[in-house]
């Protein structure tokens, strides 16, 4: 998740680089790094952003090179962590967007052979593979390089012999090129480079690009040359920013896709020893705010079914006033920025009592991921959105995959039943993206729901705190009240609030919550209320039931909240954006919470 760019021409190269990395500059990155080709490998990097490295930089003569603004995944925000990485020789440069998931293996067998490590990235050992295969042709090298990587991965290099040559890689993170005249460019996004030309080539999944000044070679990971033409881009930097979308939280939401697939791969749960953790607690407590409490309290019932831990949820806020401490428990603060003062505050009261403590956070390098004794990434790069969207999911990954992992140490879960699960996991990528397909009927849906004052969000088991959590997106941001309930509760209370005029929007998944799902759409018809029920596809007894029903793709049980999730997502943005509001940054919230 970071920027990349690369330029070869007749422009120094310097200034194409420094002013392509400021337009990236919007998310918000944590290190630079520049390289500059003229014969000789000129590298300048540091941690912090543009404004740092501007101000270290030197005069860098040369009319090709690459740059980076890193969002760390391996490694805190240091120097030595930063893009450009050289092999030993100092011959070869090259900067990476995305994981590599078995750079574990290859770091161990590259160390065997002699190479010396100077980062803590799992990017180095490309540069380190790239040294080993070269033999007088980058692209050759590249293409044997990639062979031997697993993950995801934009990458782009340069050789000190090889003047004037950019060669560029993509396997799942983006890659585009842009085409100039008698001079070419490579970047993560298209914002980097709108200002040279607006003539784009976007790479695909395992090709291979090859740029000179005025030539640009694509071939496949088997070495097949391909043909593809330049597209015309027609937007200004500003909508590029948002890649094409109205507003950050869209464009958020819809990268959802792959930011799951960065969480699954950074959870290694796809090789043999990615399962072994040596977290054995007797008891959990999740401590978190806002969404995040939420994404914690659907982790209760992974944690319960998956490893038989008893889990408790307690809002972060309210931990300090807690004084019970059950035996042996582990307890996780979940935290977007890694900042969020009341979940800091709760973990460093929990360690002070002497427990084992685990963090589930977005931001490397942050604060409670220096505090806490066990870490474990969601990778869902920057969120600019205020309303938390892909961090949110990215949250649910990681915490089925640790629900998984302490499930296996516990033998609670037999490792087939845990690669079961976790090729299932693997999938919801693509259930995700059949959801965003479906938008159309989630706006019309949200057209006609976008007048009313009020509304109510039912769920059952884990799909209660999913509830919650729709209802909070919709108040957020288009600031219609509304409230989550386990669907049971309604008779005792809230039931008198629902008219013809509160929408009542009900996950009514199969699972063993169904027929009582069904008996509160019933309860909540009966008083008027239009129903927009959410349920499993192929269901054809739901729509008996609701006015409305949005489909999810079948999941076990456990996976549904990921998808509704994703459907109460797309409903809240877009009654806020019926209604006009300010959607990326809504009033009096803030996106980190660093006050208590
Ligand atoms: N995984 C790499 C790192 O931690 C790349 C991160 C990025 O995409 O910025 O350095």
């Amino acid at each position: 998740m970071c920027g990349i760019i690369g330029y070869t021409g007749n422009r120094q190269a310097r200034d194409v680089i420094i002013s392509g990395l400021k337009r990236l500059e919007y998310r918000g990155y944590d290190s630079a790094g520049i390289v500059i080709g003229n014969g000789s490998i000129q590298l300048v990097k540091d941690k912090g952003g543009m404004a740092n490295l501007e101000s270290i930089l030197p005069e860098m003569k040369g009319q090709y090179g690459i740059g980076h603004t890193r969002w760390a995944t391996h490694g805190p925000p240091l120097k030595k962590n930063s893009h450009p990485h050289l092999d030993c020789k100092e011959e070869i440069a090259l900067i990476h967007n995305g994981i590599i998931e078995n750079n574990m293996a290859l770091r161990e067998e590259l160390i065997q052979r002699g190479h010396k490590f100077k980062s803590d990235t799992d990017t180095e050992v490309i540069v380190h593979l790239l040294e080993e295969l070269y033999h007088g042709n980058l692209e050759e090298a590249i293409l044997k390089t990639v062979a031997r990587l697993e993950g995801s991965y934009a990458i782009a290099a340069i050789h000190a012999k090889e003047k004037g040559k950019i060669v560029g890689a993509r396997n799942i993170s983006p890659l585009v090129v842009g085409i100039g005249k008698k001079e070419n460019f490579l970047a993560s996004d298209v914002p980097a480079i709108l200002e040279y030309t607006d003539r784009m080539i976007y790479l695909l999944d395992e090709e291979i690009v090859t740029l000179l000044k005025d030539e640009v070679k694509i071939m496949d990971f088997q070495g097949k040359p391909v043909k593809r033409n330049w597209q015309k881009v027609e937007m200004n930097i500003e909508g590029a920013e948002k890649s094409g979308y109205e507003h950050f939280m869209l464009k958020e939401i819809f990268e959802q896709p792959d930011v799951i697939m960065d969480t699954f791969i950074g959870a290694n749960l796809n090789t043999e020893n990615g399962y072994s953790l040596n977290l054995k607690p007797d008891t959990i407590k999740i401590i978190a705010c806002g969404t995040s409490y939420h994404a914690g309290y659907v982790g209760k019932y992974m944690f319960e079914e998956f490893a038989h831990v008893p889990t408790t949820v307690e809002i972060a806020s309210e931990y300090r006033f807690s004084s019970i401490t059950t035996s042996n428990p582990l307890i996780i603060g979940v935290s977007q920025s890694g900042e969020t003062s009341d979940t800091l505050v709760a973990l460093r009261i929990a360690k002070k009592r002497g427990l084992n403590t685990l963090g589930i956070v977005n931001i490397v390098g942050s604060t409670i991921t220096r505090e806490v004794d066990h870490v474990f990434y969601t990778r869902a790069g920057l969120e600019v959105g205020v309303a938390a969207t892909k961090t949110y999911i990215t949250q649910l990954i990681a915490l089925l995959a640790l629900a998984i992992k302490i499930g296996v140490a516990k033998e609670t879960l037999g490792i087939d039943d845990a690669r079961y699960l976790s090729n299932q996991l693997r999938k919801l990528p693509k259930h995700v993206r059949t959801i965003l397909d479906g938008s159309e009927q989630i706006i019309q849906l949200a057209e006609e729901i976008s007048k009313s004052k009020s509304m109510f969000f039912l769920g059952r088991n884990m799909n209660f705190p999913v509830a919650l959590e729709g209802a909070l997106k919709m108040k957020e941001i288009s600031y219609i009240h509304a409230e989550g309930y386990p669907g049971g509760e309604l008779k005792h209370g809230p039931l008198a609030l629902v008219t013809k005029e509160t929408p009542v929007i009900a996950i009514a998944v199969k699972d063993q919550t169904y027929e009582k799902m069904l008996g509160n759409i019933g309860e909540v018809s009966a008083r008027g209320a239009t129903v927009i029920g959410i349920g499993t596809e192929g269901d054809t007894e739901l729509p008996k039931y609701a006015d409305h029903v949005i489909y999810i793709p079948k999941v076990p049980p456990l996976f549904t909240p990921v998808l509704v999730s994703v459907v109460m997502q797309l409903l809240a943005y877009h009654v806020a954006n019926v209604l006009g509001c300010e959607i990326d940054k809504p009033r009096h919230l803030a996106k980190s919470v660093t006050v208590e």
